[in-house]
This record gives C-alpha cells, sequence and structure tokens, in this order.
C-alpha cells in the first residue's frame, strides 16, 4: 500500500482517513472492544486510505494510540498518530518519536492539545513545555538526523539516524472574531513553515470558511500544501455537545444546533440525515479541490461506507448545491473575502467589504493601552543592539560579581518592574516582546509561545473564559499599528526552561535567550 506521504505528494488521489477515538481502561473494557473491533473492520477495509488514532481528546487519560496503531501498521495500513504537548515535556516528546520512528510509524500529527483534564484525584497538571510548532521543529530535526551530546559538556557530538517522520498539522478556519481568525492561519503558516507536510481543518459546517481557507492558501503560496476536510458525523448528541461549547475549538450556529434537534427526533434518531450531511460535505471537499476528507464521529465500517457509497453517486457537480445548503455560519461571523453571489463560496479577488473598511480605519480599541505603548518604547530604549541602554546594561552585567547574571539589585527590580506591568513569573526567556508586551506565564493558560492554540471560544481563552485570548489582545495592538502580519515573525520559539528564575534582562544582553539569539544571527 502507498504511504500517506506518497498518496498526498506524488499522487492527486482524493484520500480518506477515519479517526478512532481512544478509551480510558483495558483493552478488555467493553467500550474499548468496540473500538478495537471498529480498528479490526478497518484494517481490512480497501476505501480507508489511513487511520488517525487519538492522543488523550478532550484532555482525557486514554490507552495510548499505539495499542490501536501498531496492529494497524501490521496490517499493513496508513496510521496517523496524534501527538499532542499538554502531557509530555520536550524530552518525553522525543522519547516517544523514537518509539513510533522505531516501530515504523512515520505519519504523525503535530497538535498543542486540549487543556489537560481531570485523571485520578482531581486536575492534573499540564506540560505545555512546548507548542505544535515547537514539536513540528523537532521532528524536523529527528528527520535531519539529531545532533545529540551523548556526554553533556564533554563528548563530542552524534548524529543520530534520521527518522521519516511525514508530520502533519491542524488549522481552525471557523472562528468568530478576525482576531482570532487571522492568528490561526498565520500560525498554520508558521507550522507549515516549522515542516507541516500537510494540513487538517477543525469541525465546522460553512462551506464558504472551508473555500476560503484554501483561497488564502492559495494567495500565500500554499497551493502545494494537501489540505484534508474535517467531516465530522453529527448526531443529537454530538449537537448538543459542540452547541454548548463543550469542545474546545468546536462551535456551531444556532441554526445548525436547531436543525440537528429536529433531526434526531426522528425514528432513526436523524441518522440517514447526519450520514448524508457528512457525505455531502465530502463531496463538497472533493470539489473544492481539498485532498482528502477525515472522518470522525463514525463508529461502524457500515457507516463510513454508507457515507463514502452516497458520496459516490452524487453527480459531479452536485457539491455546488450542496455548498450553497451547507452554510452555517454564526452571527457577526469574520469573512476574509466578499461572497461570491454566482457561487455562494468566497471571492478571492475582493475582502469583504466589512473587513476592507476596517482595515483603512484600524482604530484603538480596549487592547492598545498606554502600559503596552510605554512598554514598547522602553524596550526599543534598552533592547535594540548597540543603541540606548543597550551598552550599559551589557557592561553592568559584565562588570558584576556575577557576570552571567549582572547585579543582583538589577535582578530586583526588573521583578518587581515586570510583575508591576506584566504579571511576570521570572521565566528567564521573556516573550513579551513577541506578543505585544503580553505574558503568556501569566495570562495564557497553554503558554503559547507561537501564536494561539485553537481552543478560543468566541475570542475568550478556552480555560479561561472570563480571559480574552492573548493572541487575540496582540493581534488588536499590531493591527491598529498596520503590523498584524507581522504577529507571528518571531516564531518558532521553543523556551529554554533552564533560564527559569535568572534575569531575562541579563539574558538578552548577554546573548542567551530566545530573543537575542534571533537578534544576533540577523546582525551582521
Ligand atoms: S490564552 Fe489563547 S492561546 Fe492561551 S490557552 Fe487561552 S485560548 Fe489558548
Amino acid at each position: 500500500m502507498p504511504t500517506l506521504a506518497q498518496r498526498l505528494e506524488s499522487s492527486t488521489d482524493f484520500v480518506i482517513g477515519v479517526e478512532l477515538v481512544s478509551t480510558r481502561g483495558l483493552l478488555t473494557e467493553t467500550r474499548a472492544a468496540k473500538t478495537q473491533s471498529f480498528a479490526r473492520d478497518l484494517a481490512g477495509y480497501a476505501s480507508a486510505d489511513w487511520v488517525s488514532i487519538t492522543d488523550n481528546a478532550g484532555g482525557n487519560p486514554m490507552l495510548s494510540p499505539l495499542a490501536l496503531g501498531l496492529p494497524l501498521k501490521q496490517a499493513g495500513r496508513n496510521v496517523l498518530i496524534h501527538l499532542s504537548c499538554k502531557d509530555l515535556n520536550r524530552n518525553a516528546l522525543e522519547s516517544t518519536a523514537w518509539l513510533l520512528g522505531s516501530e515504523g510509524l512515520h505519519n504523525v500529527l503535530a497538535l498543542s492539545g486540549d487543556f489537560a483534564g481531570a485523571g485520578v484525584a482531581g486536575g492534573s497538571k499540564p506540560v505545555f513545555d512546548t507548542d505544535s510548532v515547537g514539536l513540528l521543529v523537532l521532528l524536523g530535526r529527528m528527520n535531519a538526523g539529531l545532533d545529540v551530546t551523548r556526554s553533556p559538556g564533554t563528548g563530542t557530538p552524534v548524529r543520530l539516524q534520521p527518522t521519516q517522520f511525514f508530520p502533519g498539522a491542524v488549522v481552525n478556519n471557523f472562528k468568530l472574531h478576525e482576531n482570532e481568525q487571522v492568528p490561526q492561519l498565520l500560525k498554520m503558516e508558521r507550522k507549515i513553515a516549522a515542516g507541516a507536510r500537510f494540513i487538517i481543518n477543525q469541525i465546522g459546517y460553512d462551506a464558504r470558511k472551508t473555500h476560503e481557507l484554501l483561497a488564502w492558501m492559495s494567495q500565500r503560496g500554499h497551493a502545494g500544501i494537501p489540505v484534508i476536510g474535517n467531516t465530522f458525523v453529527l448526531s443529537g448528541p454530538a449537537a448538543r455537545v459542540f452547541h454548548a461549547r463543550r469542545i474546545p475549538g468546536v462551535a456551531i450556529s444556532d441554526e445548525l444546533a436547531a436543525l440537528c434537534e429536529r433531526q434526531a427526533g426522528g425514528a432513526d434518531k436523524g441518522k440517514a440525515f447526519f450520514l448524508e450531511l457528512a457525505a455531502k460535505q465530502v463531496a463538497i471537499y472533493r470539489g473544492l479541490g481539498y485532498r482528502g476528507a477525515y472522518l470522525g464521529g463514525v463508529h461502524t465500517v457500515a457507516d463510513v461506507e454508507r457515507i463514502l457509497q452516497l458520496e459516490r453517486g452524487f453527480s459531479p457537480g452536485d457539491w455546488r448545491q450542496f455548498a450553497r445548503e451547507i452554510r452555517y455560519s454564526r452571527s457577526g461571523e469574520f469573512f476574509m473575502y466578499a461572497e461570491d453571489e454566482a457561487t455562494g463560496l468566497a471571492n478571492p479577488a475582493q475582502r469583504h467589504p466589512a473587513y476592507e473598511a476596517s482595515l483603512r480605519k484600524r482604530p484603538a480599541n480596549r487592547n492598545v493601552t498606554l502600559s503596552y505603548r510605554i512598554a514598547k518604547m522602553t524596550h526599543s530604549a534598552m533592547f535594540t543592539p548597540g543603541k540606548g541602554l543597550w551598552k550599559l546594561g551589557a557592561g553592568l552585567c559584565r562588570r558584576a560579581s556575577n557576570p552571567a547574571q549582572g547585579p543582583a539589585l538589577m535582578h530586583a527590580v526588573e521583578r518587581a518592574g515586570k510583575k508591576m506591568m506584566f504579571d511576570c513569573r521570572d521565566c528567564g526567556d521573556c516573550s513579551l516582546p513577541d506578543i505585544a508586551y503580553l505574558c503568556p506565564e501569566s495570562q495564557c493558560e497553554k503558554n503559547q509561545r507561537n501564536g494561539p492554540c485553537g481552543g478560543t471560544s468566541d475570542g475568550r481563552c478556552e480555560h479561561k473564559e472570563e480571559n480574552e485570548c492573548i493572541w487575540a489582545r496582540a493581534y488588536d495592538r499590531l493591527r491598529y499599528e498596520g503590523r498584524e502580519e507581522e504577529l507571528l515573525a518571531h516564531v518558532p520559539v521553543i523556551q529554554d526552561q533552564a533560564l527559569r528564575g535568572t534575569s531575562s534582562w541579563a539574558n538578552t544582553w548577554l546573548g542567551k535567550d530566545h530573543f537575542s539569539k534571533k537578534l544576533f544571527s540577523k546582525t551582521p
């Protein structure tokens, strides 16, 4: 069987993936036995080009994806292992990646992950040592042959055998507001730059938005990246969960929720309707030029086959009519492009009139605060190489009794000032200038330094709804200045945890943090 990479990169085939959600407990539990039986059926089902296996979905502890993935791999199937950063630090991610690579499980979907949920005796501590972009960087380095020093500080570097990962990533293209949608797209771009070779979009039910994603990617020069369309087969209970916003990053409109409720009241609980809706979505993806469909919310091969059979039965142009039907955006939803009245899809030649008008005015909103303006000026005065206070600061550090950290008093002043202004947590590898002077340690529940996670709920934080997502706030600040395109120019950042508790001022002046390394690499 051709590999997933060959199918996506060396053919023009439309591929089908099916999602298996791992369960909690031993493989002998009743629910696990059902999932295992579905997996066994998929092993012999030729119409599925790959099987995706989730990683502690919803932040809940589950059986390792390997338990389901290995037998499928041994049966000759393409398996896509989801790997998220919520439960594993960078070393554990690397360790897992070595295991996957050694077992021939090369297809990996790199995710930041939902916030960690409850485990034994209460809530678990989320890790987020890095994020999806950092994980893609790690997999890319492993593919190139990782340079390691066997005995730190003494041995000579050794290049390990290269792995053959085929990494993919996700994008959420169904956000409500501009200040969460555009950062999602910019982050996807950074994921591609970090090595993502295919993209799967988030669950959503709006063909115009579905089209916008491809149109935007094409305009930005990413037409060659295969995009797979997420097709979650709804049901009454699933629609209720999505509508109540209980799955991070997934939202459905009131209209679709009401429709699902009506259909779920039927004799078959709406099953025929929901399978047909999924088949229509697959047809839209195929018609628009997506490279495949990713079926979730299915539990039997019979249902998968029914969806594909229905889709095969449609006439070639039917998808255009379906695209007019499946237009469940939410009230006030942001659109990048104007609507093409002839098709109901996006018109990539023209920005949405409201977006266009707002780009011309750019008023300051509540996120463009005085403290932001002061922080920006202060930063420029202190950390422009060779100018302003830079020489003074670097000199102070060099002359201090601890030249690696500078005077203790300086760190005390830094700590107090940054605590007051930013609720700084003294991480030592400061990302304030990367996120328009918002601290990811204290104000981002997942410490996301490479752009927003996919979980924002109408601009609010996935985990703390009382807070606006820091990336939406940062976007507003840069947008006001006409610099929103620079939001993720600093990416990728993999925080150096060894600097925790040290002076980030000294670390910048002495060239030890990610910010200064980037500055120095730009300095001739
Ligand atoms: S602040 Fe934004 S990026 Fe951070 S966890 Fe919340 S929603 Fe995700």
